[in-house]
């Protein structure tokens, strides 16, 4: 974390978790443990169909709500599928896009993510963009290359003064619902590497900006190792988002002094 430069997002990703009324009763759990959220932003990603319960339920509160996904299409004949306008006015602030689960059963590519960058933000929404790579394409020495080009077309024709509603979140696949983490210091590599693409496409000043988070089984215990890194801005959650206890328990090390 680097406080100073740039904002520490906790997110949670609740994939295809809780009804509405366990949303209620998961936020009425969580808003008494949460009094220490000072330094960091929380944003919790729900299913589409969660999210005005999430927004009544987390109203009173600093917990912003995400979406998991959008389409990149303003409206028309796309049964099923929601439009960034649609979020935006229920409330939305932020969406993941190309979340790894969205790219292996839905086939989001690079360049069908770079389209829904392009929806979210001219919607004025957030992304949180998901790269990352797989185990077989890390023992093969590939990561930074594959990095570099998810990177790049996710944020090809976005201009510089959008990047600040830019996210990035680094999720090995490896590492995700896994129970395997990436060490701190390979998170912080790759990291590192994405502000440094950042930095040839925007500058330094952008690239000191943005925030990027690691994703990837990480939980209560090793959080506080994650978020003392210096590139690590914050954690893209998801099984220990489902949890009141163990999502505080992250927010809290995002909130070591
Ligand atoms: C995720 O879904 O983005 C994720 C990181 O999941 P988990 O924390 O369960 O590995």
């Amino acid at each position: 974390m680097n406080r100073r430069y740039r904002k520490t997002i906790i997110a949670g990703n609740w994939k295809m978790n809780k009804t509405a009324t366990e949303t209620k009763a998961f936020a009425e759990e969580l808003k008494p443990l949460m009094s220490r959220a000072k330094w960091c932003d929380v944003v919790i990603c729900v299913p589409f169909v969660n999210i005005p319960a999430a927004l009544k339920a987390f109203k009173d509160t600093r917990i912003t709500i995400g979406a998991e996904n959008v389409h990149f299409e303003d409206h028309g004949a796309y049964t099923g599928e929601v439009s960034a306008a649609m979020l935006k006015d229920l409330g939305v602030k932020y969406v993941i896009i190309g979340h790894s689960e969205r790219r292996q059963y839905w086939n989001d590519n690079d360049i069908i993510v770079n389209k829904k960058v392009h929806a979210a933000i001219d919607a004025g929404l957030y992304p949180i963009i998901c790269v990352g790579e797989s185990l077989e394409q890390r023992e093969l020495g590939v990561t930074m290359e594959l990095i570099d080009l998810q990177v790049k077309t996710a944020l090809a024709g976005v201009p510089a003064e959008k990047m600040r509603h830019v996210v990035i979140a680094y999720e090995p696949l490896w590492a995700i619902g896994t129970g395997r983490t990436a060490t701190a210091e390979q998170a912080n590599e790759v990291n590192e590497e994405i502000r440094i693409i950042i930095r040839k496409l925007y500058g330094a000043r952008v690239a000191r900006s943005v925030t990027i988070q690691y994703g990837g089984s990480m939980n209560a215990n090793n959080a506080q190792e994650l978020l003392a890194q210096p590139d690590v801005d914050g954690g893209l959650i998801g099984g220990a988002s489902l949890k009141p206890a163990d999502f505080t328990a992250i927010i809290n090390a995002a909130n070591q002094e």
